[in-house]
């Protein structure tokens, strides 16, 4: 079904549960070296949704997750 061309993406996966999310529903998540370990380490970015990131602890983030959505609250065991 691919065009080849590759390079547009509707949708994305969040890197923990694999689901297709919005785009505009996910968080970007940018882990970024200190400069010591940066020639060992590259800044890496990576998409995650609400889910995941009020899963993780992301407390800030889930605070005001809990104020824009109702369900989710719960971190997914399975
Ligand atoms: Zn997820």
């Amino acid at each position: 079904m691919s065009d080849g061309t590759g390079e547009s993406t509707p949708d994305r996966e969040c890197y923990r549960c694999d689901r297709d999310v919005a785009p505009a529903r996910l968080f970007r998540v940018t882990t970024e070296p200190p400069a010591a370990l940066s020639h060992d380490y590259q800044t890496a970015e990576r998409f995650c949704c609400p889910d995941c990131a009020a899963g993780m602890n992301l407390s800030e983030f889930s605070e005001r997750l809990k104020a824009h959505a109702r369900r989710g609250e719960r971190p997914v065991e399975e």
